[in-house]
């Protein structure tokens, strides 16, 4: 498994995974460049089939600006193409997240984001770091 380096023009559209094409691993900054690790792919794709519920993207590959931006942490996974922060319709925050961490027993980070005040939607961020990491925000 490989961190693949794509053209946001070129191959937006183009299809990583029956449910996940390039550019909704797009950095919101507008970049062009988008990396993004197979691996990832592989996982989310299991958590599509698994719920058989759509899977959206708030935040796939960050630039370094754009991770500044956004506050997010110096050496994010998020700055290598290994993360994602996702929703799946209808389905809670715990039950991704524990789906998500039965798929990666011994590695990986599972980040639970529920709903709190001032946050209207929960999330859950995944990633394939080789360490596994687990946190409640
Ligand atoms: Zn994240």
């Amino acid at each position: 498994m490989a961190i693949k380096q794509y053209s946001l023009k070129a191959d937006g559209a183009r299809k990583l995974a029956p449910g996940f094409k390039v550019r909704e691993f797009r950095c919101r900054d507008g970049s062009d460049v988008v990396m993004i690790d197979e691996s990832l792919v592989m996982l989310l794709q299991c958590i599509r089939e698994h719920f058989g519920k759509a899977v959206t993207i708030t935040s796939g590959y960050r630039t370094g600006t754009h991770n500044k931006s956004v506050g997010g942490a110096k050496s994010s996974q998020h700055l290598l193409g290994r993360a994602a922060d996702i929703q799946v319709a209808g389905v809670s925050v715990e039950d991704v997240a524990a789906y998500a961490e039965s798929l990666l027993p011994g590695w990986g980070g599972v980040g639970r984001y529920p709903v709190k005040v001032g946050r209207t939607k929960g999330w859950v961020h995944v990633d394939t770091r080789a360490k596994k990491s687990r946190w409640t925000m």
